[in-house]
């Protein structure tokens, strides 16, 4: 209540002396830009991105205008849920596959050194090199079941891909390259069967509209009328999925 009231007893005075009440934290000038850009970055500061003569004042009249969007984005960065800490390959800890938990149990002897079975069994012998033991196993099953939902996908659509690559991608689950190869990264298959499917179609789309235009976004609602809810989990969790 307090805060409020102080907020907007700031706000008015913003307004009389044509002050914005949004601090900017960083001001990036350039040639190239036309326009002005407002950017919350990962920790919730404000980044203005403006043309190289663009006023002071005018710049800090549009953050004014836009100070509630500028509010609400900074409250969702604080809301997301953290960065999933690097794994330790430790008994109990949590480790994701198709968007489910399993604990991992390290075992004395076990070949393959990777099983799951209702929880993950690691080798003893392989803690050392949990990371790499983990990330084979993700990208065989990745590409077993990128290889299926594109297949399946592509005939649905009909289109046509060249070929399917496994990458290490740490934010990009997917790309599309221009002669029709289709990347993935191993991570994806941490996510929901849900979140594959939407990541395979979306890719697929590119073949025929290589941008993210209104005209790609139309045939990936035709491909999947529920995509936003796929894009927006993946936008709110994608990060959780991690190493
Ligand atoms: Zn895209």
């Amino acid at each position: 209540m307090c805060s409020n009231l102080l907020y907007k007893a700031f706000h008015a005075m913003g307004v009389m002396y044509n002050k914005p009440i949004m601090q900017i934290d960083q001001l990036i000038r350039s040639q190239r830009r036309k326009t002005i850009a407002l950017i919350i970055d990962q920790e919730g500061r404000l980044i203005v991105r403006a043309p190289a003569h663009t006023s002071r004042r005018k710049i800090e009249k549009l953050v004014d205008e836009k100070s509630a969007w500028i509010q609400r984005k900074q409250r969702e960065v604080k809301t997301r849920p953290p960065a999933a800490r690097p794994k330790i390959f430790h008994n109990g800890e949590y480790f994701y596959y198709l968007g489910r938990v399993y604990p991992l149990v390290l075992s004395k002897r076990l070949k393959p050194p990777l099983i799951l079975n209702g929880t993950f069994s690691l080798a003893e012998s392989a803690c050392e090199d949990g990371r790499k033991v983990f990330s084979e196993w993700y990208r065989e099953r990745c590409r077993e079941i990128v290889t299926e939902r594109a297949a399946f996908h592509a005939r649905r659509l009909n289109l046509r891909y060249r070929r399917i690559r496994i990458t290490s991608a740490r934010t990009r689950r997917g790309s599309c390259s221009l002669k029709g190869n289709l990347n993935f990264s191993w991570r994806l298959v941490m996510t929901p069967r849900e979140v594959i499917d939407y990541v395979v179609v979306h890719e697929l789309c590119h073949l025929k509209e290589p941008n993210h235009s209104t005209k790609f976004w139309a045939r990936v609602a035709a491909a999947m009328p529920d995509y936003r809810t796929h894009r927006k989990w993946l936008k709110d969790y994608g990060q959780k999925f991690s190493l």
